[in-house]
């Protein structure tokens, strides 16, 4: 395998890089979220922070890392416990789509019941104990895998449990994950447990870009030889970084300092304290990198702007980041605090100050000074340089269109969201679907509803199914002594069932009897309350509206709920009402997907009052919507006291069912369409 891209090879990136050093110099602060487009190299940055961390010293024949210093008692390893080592950091990879034997290890039942040995064998969170986990894609990640993931983050612990066998062991890592926005966010809880998040882009600089690729080129022509010419600099910048750990303990964080950032974390409007805890930890490792023994305005500026823009309480839809001129203000705001002695904080995690650094600080070079932590623009940008005012994207088109004054032909803004009803495609996906929040299928994971022969290799087992299939055999298989005999024929594989993600194709009626009397507000401001919907189950969705003479395609497929926003907001109305184009076009879009993602069912919400004034009537394109198998919902736009109930009707033969727009809001739940 050739050598990984050096970190000290990398050009710009200023912010990632400082916040990969951060968690460096403290893991305590608690990990990094990276965002970004595609091509950006945020993955080869991450790798390389693996040569920058101090080693490890672990206990000899332990395969759970424990800490020579103090050894966990309840260690799975703990009878074969012998001496101490040193080995170096370890970067773990957790794998997309991996199980969860992957994650969490596994318990080889098969080996136990037919030998009676138990069998453990770690996984991915035993190897990322005191190291750091990555996750690329990490807003791919299946929500069970989620879920594991939190649970061991919280506990610090990993816990395993199979059929009443469980077995646990330390599990505290630095979590660092990578994505890229427009293929769907993160959970709010997921994102919570980063420390710090930074937003990257490919620089416009000319210049920058010329040495990006050159460096590049260097290195795919020679990897060896170019991680070899960048091995001296790095080994500096991991020097630095063990002597900013050792430094930390000792860096103070003033009155003054922890009232900015309380100011800071209150103008901001965060949840929690976490936030705040976050920032005074950044700041204290930003001063301990620099070299100073106290945090100054600008560590806490550097920190908040890392540490607050996932915690701001905003929606999905809003431009993430932080205002420059508002942090500016913020801090201008706090009064200075009487001059005195610093007093000494009470130890502890919670006192403001980071626990001492666990990991390798005693491996560390001792001998680095002060000077070259504090000098090295060159990778660690000064806390000047990285807080230059950016472009920070503030003002949107939809807010300008909601405040200025209606024109006629203009894009109606939409009206107020809500919480919707469930819209679930019926029956369970048998074939897997894909991760989420909607729909039943069967999956590796979710609760267990029964069992049968394995289909495959054995994911999950049932062990009471493969008893009684294994008793019947017993006295013919010469069983004597205790233990069971069993055959591989016994085995029976657990079936469970969770939840999937589908594809919400929305095929909205843009017509003029739709943009009368701000009616089309209204719509908008449902199909908004169900993109919102959409985005939280992790939904892929798509926009298809109709008007005039033709059906378009507005936005193809996609996980990015945020630009289905855009586009409906934008959405112009007016002309005649060509509802078979629309039918058709929504059964073509959907025959594509179905070959591009075809374990993902599909949900088509017709949004319409059922009228049509141009093209045919819509009963044959209807019913080939209909062959596609696709759950169909129709919302009733009809207002008026006459009603003609022309959308029910679409709704019958689409084979779907109708609700009105009114309806489809949670409180209104007439238990309809919660088919499932
Ligand atoms: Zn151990």
């Amino acid at each position: 395998m050739s050598a990984p891209y050096p970190f000290s090879a990398v050009v710009g990136l200023d912010d990632l890089r400082l916040a990969l050093v951060i968690n460096a110099v403290s893991p305590a602060v608690g990990g990094v979220l990276v965002r970004g487009e595609k091509g950006t190299a945020k993955s080869t940055v991450v790798r390389a922070l693996a040569a920058l961390l101090p080693g490890v010293p672990v206990v000899g024949g332990c395969r759970f890392s424990c800490d020579p210093a103090a050894p966990d008692p309840a260690c799975p390893d703990a009878t074969r416990h012998d001496g101490a080592t040193w080995r170096p950091a370890r970067l773990v990879e957790l794998p997309v789509g991996a199980t969860e034997d992957r994650l969490v290890g596994s318990l080889d039942l098969e080996r136990a019941l037919t030998t009676g040995v138990s069998a453990y064998e770690p996984g991915l969170l035993a190897a990322a104990h005191r190291g750091v986990l990555y996750v690329d894609e990490v807003n791919l990640l299946h929500d069970h895998l989620v879920d594991l993931l939190l649970d061991a983050a919280a506990l610090g612990t990993s816990y395993v449990e199979r059929e009443g066998v469980s077995v646990q062991h330390a599990a505290r890592f630095l979590l660092v994950g990578t994505m890229n926005p427009e293929e769907g966010e993160l959970r709010p809880q997921l994102l919570d447990r980063f420390g710090l998040t930074v937003e990257v882009a490919a620089t416009r600089e000319p210049t920058e870009r010329a040495t990006v690729v050159r460096r590049r080129l260097a290195y795919e022509a020679d990897p060896d030889g170019f991680a070899a010419s960048y091995a001296d600099t790095d080994a500096d910048l991991a020097a630095q970084i063990a002597g900013a750990r050792q430094r930390l303990p000792q860096v103070l964080l003033g009155d003054h300092s922890l009232r900015e950032i309380t100011t800071l974390c209150a103008a901001f409007d965060v949840d929690g304290l976490r936030a705040d805890l976050v920032c005074a930890k950044a700041a204290l490792a930003l001063a301990a990198w620099a070299g100073r023994d106290q945090v100054t305005t600008d560590d806490v500026r550097t920190a908040a702007r890392l540490a607050l823009p996932h915690r701001r309480r905003r929606t999905p839809f809003e431009a993430p980041g932080l205002d420059e001129q508002q942090l500016q203000d913020a801090l201008d705001s706090v009064e200075p605090v009487p001059e005195r002695e610093p007093e000494p904080e009470p130890p502890g995690p919670d006192g403001g100050r980071p626990e001492p650094p666990s990991d390798g600080a005693d491996g560390a070079s001792s001998e680095t000074d002060q000077q070259t932590a504090a000098d090295r623009s060159d990778s660690a940008p000064s806390p000047e340089e990285a807080t230059q005012p950016q472009p920070v994207g503030t003002s949107s088109t939809a807010d300008q269109d909601r405040t200025a004054p209606p024109r006629p032909g203009a894009p109606q803004a939409p009206g107020e969201t809500f919480a919707p009803v469930a819209l679930r495609v019926p029956g369970v996906n048998r074939r897997g679907g894909a991760a989420g929040r909607r729909s039943r299928a069967e999956g590796g994971s979710g609760r267990l509803t029964g069992a049968r022969l394995p289909t495959g290799r054995l994911q999950s087992l049932h062990l009471s199914a493969t008893l009684r299939a294994a008793a019947p055999h017993q006295h013919r298989r010469g069983r004597a002594g205790t233990g069971v005999v069993l055959r591989t024929t016994d085995l029976r594989e657990a079936v469970r069932e969770g939840r999937e993600g589908n594809l919400v194709l929305f095929v909205v009626d843009a017509s003029g009897s739709m943009a009368a009397r701000q009616r089309m507000s209204a719509v908008k401001g449902a199909v908004l309350s169900l993109l919102l919907d959409a985005y939280q189950r992790r939904d892929k969705v798509a926009l298809i509206s109709f008007r005039r003479h033709a059906a378009d395609l507005v936005l193809p497929p996609t996980s990015s709920v945020e630009a289905a926003a855009v586009r409906l907001t934008d959405l112009p109305t007016g002309g005649r009402t060509p509802l078979s184009a629309g039918l058709l076009r929504a059964a073509e879009v959907l025959a594509v997907e179905a070959v591009r993602d075809p374990a993902r069912r599909a949900l088509v919400v017709v949004v319409t009052d059922g009228r049509h004034t141009s093209g045919p009537a819509p009963k044959l394109a209807a019913a080939h919507l209909a062959r596609s198998g696709a759950a169909c919902v129709v919302v009733d736009c009809e207002s008026g006291l006459v009603r003609l109930g022309l959308a029910v009707r679409l709704g019958e033969q689409l084979g779907g069912v109708a609700l009105r727009l009114e309806e489809l809001s949670a409180e209104a739940l007439t238990g309809v369409v919660r088919a499932a």
